[in-house]
């Protein structure tokens, strides 16, 4: 089945935009996803075809109707029954690399796009709809995020990246950061690259790229670090039993 994507969005024109060229825009030209855009402005009923009203309580800005946004999901749950429906919302659960993974390993994604001041509530209340966000800061609308969500789905499709590199040694995959890399030239600027890269014996690459990629983790993403050690199963090599047990 080919992954599909329905996004819900007022700006349809913005889709597949930046995922038409490079790595998604091949897969997509080959067939391996499907860029759906469904506008809500073609569930409105008025004449200004209005899918905003004023918050209630008073304030600035508009917000999405519950109405007319739930007849978009609707259909879009007509389309695809089976998919997740995710809305993009600063409110919402931190988009991670597993989920991407669960999300990709899936028929495909429907993702809603806010604007404006966000959603009516009671949409998420009445539909059954994963609130996702992308990150600490705001964003003018959620098409940029849902762009960010696809392109990390698309990436990770069957086919999409070359056998070689599976994504698997990546950052997240197992919960911590890669290790640093590096190519040719060997010197620039004074700088070489690491004695141990030059070796051309894998084993001890291996053992320093996961050394750095601890190293880094544990300095640049605590947050990060403290949970790769709290969770057993994250290291086929056991490192972070070895560590505990030092303590
Ligand atoms: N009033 C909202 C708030 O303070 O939480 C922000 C609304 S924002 C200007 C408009 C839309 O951009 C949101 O409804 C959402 O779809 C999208 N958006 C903004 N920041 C986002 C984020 N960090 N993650 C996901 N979507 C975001």
């Amino acid at each position: 089945m080919t992954f599909t994507a329905q996004i819900l969005t007022l700006y349809p024109e913005m889709f597949p935009g930046p995922l038409g060229t490079s790595l998604a825009g091949r897969a997509l030209s080959e067939g391996k996803w499907i860029c759906d855009p469904i506008n809500p402005r073609d569930f409105t009923t008025d004449k200004h075809r209005s899918v905003d009203d004023t918050p209630a309580g008073g304030g600035a800005g508009m917000v999405l109707r519950a109405d007319i946004m739930a007849a978009a999901v609707d259909q879009a749950i007509e389309n695809h029954p089976k998919v997740p429906i995710l809305a993009m919302t600063p409110r919402g659960k931190p988009l991670t690399q597993a989920r991407v993974r669960e999300i990709a390993a899936g028929p495909g994604v429907t993702i809603i796009c806010g604007r404006f001041e966000g959603f009516d509530e009671r949409l998420f209340d009445a539909r059954p709809i994963e609130e996702v966000s992308i990150g600490d800061y705001v964003l003018s609308g959620g098409e940029m995020g849902a762009l960010v969500l696809l392109d990390a789905c698309i990436r990770l499709l069957p086919g999409v990246m070359g056998a070689s590199s599976s994504g698997d040694d990546e950052s997240f995959e197992n919960v911590i950061l890669e290790y640093p890399q590096y190519t040719r030239p060997q010197i620039w600027e004074g700088r070489i690259i690491p004695e141990v890269l030059r070796s051309g014996d894998h084993a001890k690459i291996a053992a320093w790229r996961k050394q750095r990629a601890e190293e880094d983790t544990r300095l640049r993403r605590p947050d990060l670090w403290e949970r790769h050690r709290d969770s057993p199963d994250q290291s086929p090599s056991g490192a972070q039993e070895k560590d505990k047990d030092k303590e």
